[in-house]
């Protein structure tokens, strides 16, 4: 029987145990545990891997502790600019938003770019009006706000530096409150069919409309039911630089490795001479699921139709 699996992540970085709390862990685990099981059921029904990644990742934007949607980080200019993108192994149809505001569910105007748009990727003002055509759901600047982000935003905000939700900037109190997180989902379904997608605030304090992996094809997110489906997460220009997640694809196309074995040839060798730090998701059409990361920690949990499930946070 096709196996089928799930996996999804809600950020990498900086994640100490010794920095978190009972109830913060909780929340995490818990939220993690919720968006997997509404992506999951989706594949035990016999829906389609894009409809469970996009399913899971509405569940993370919606939530508050993570760095998509609703949790967003705040830009230069104190505004939440957001990027996502989609994408489907079956047939490589992509779709992706970058520097978009006030839409709800990013992923979601992701996948009516790759759906409707004979388009793939929709950038700024553009992308809003294309989200208003849509008839996609809008949410008003407050709704984006949260004190902490807020926060995080003013301990940096009159320099120079940005940062990875998730990293220490040698600003202390940037990690007092640490509720970050770019969010990501793959899933290989019934059918043998894989899709990966990716949601991002991108990073604290970033300007001149600054893009990150998420949403570019080939770095931040990937699909190809031949090879693998990829949802990074990270600081995001090496994992642009080193065009990660299609690499972890070559090297599954043309060097025949196995999935565990690219991703770990890619987060653990290749970004690492970049300095890049975060990690990625990965399954392929075997149902096969890989989470590997090269920072302290990532939030990650996954299920398999083998009854294979795990959910952390830190390295175990
Ligand atoms: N990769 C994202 C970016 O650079 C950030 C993250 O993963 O948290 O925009």
């Amino acid at each position: 029987m096709q196996e089928f699996s799930l996996a999804i992540h809600g950020g990498a970085g900086t994640i100490l145990k010794e920095d978190m709390t009972s109830v913060l862990e909780q929340a995490y685990i818990s939220s993690l545990e919720d968006a997997l099981a509404v992506g999951y059921k989706i594949l035990e029904e016999g829906g389609s891997a894009v409809n469970a990644v996009k399913a899971s990742i509405v569940i993370l934007e919606d939530n508050l502790l993570f760095n998509a949607g609703r949790g967003a980080v705040f830009t230069k200019k104190g505004l939440q600019e957001m990027d996502a993108a989609i994408m489907n192994g079956k047939d490589l149809l992509a779709g992706a938003v970058a520097g978009i505001r006030n839409v709800r569910n990013p992923i979601v105007l992701a996948t009516e770019v790759m759906l409707n748009s004979n388009h793939v990727f929709l950038s700024g003002k553009g992308a809003n009006d294309f989200a208003i055509k849509q008839g996609i759901k809008l949410e008003p600047d407050e709704y984006f706000f949260s004190q902490f982000r807020y926060d995080q935003w003013k301990q940096i905000r009159d320099s120079d530096n940005y940062s990875l939700d998730h990293t220490h900037t040698g600003v202390e109190e940037l990690m007092k409150d640490k509720k970050f997180g770019t969010v990501g989902a793959v899933a290989c379904d019934k059918n043998g069919n894989i899709a990966g997608a990716t949601s991002t605030g991108g990073m604290t304090n970033k300007k001149y409309g600054r893009i990150g992996d998420s949403p570019l094809i080939g770095a931040g997110t990937y699909a190809n039911n031949k090879t693998c489906a990829i949802s990074c997460t990270g600081h995001g220009e090496p994992f642009i630089r080193a065009v990660a997640s299609y690499d972890v694809s070559c090297l599954i196309e043309y060097k025949g490795m196995s999935l565990a074995e690219a991703i770990h040839e890619v987060v653990h060798v290749k970004l690492v001479k970049l300095n890049g730090e975060g990690g990625m998701i990965g399954v392929d059409a075997h149902g096969n699921v890989a989470m590997v990361f090269n920072s302290a920690g990532m939030y990650r949990a996954m299920k398999t139709s083998e009854g294979e499930k795990f959910t952390g946070i830190y390295k175990d």
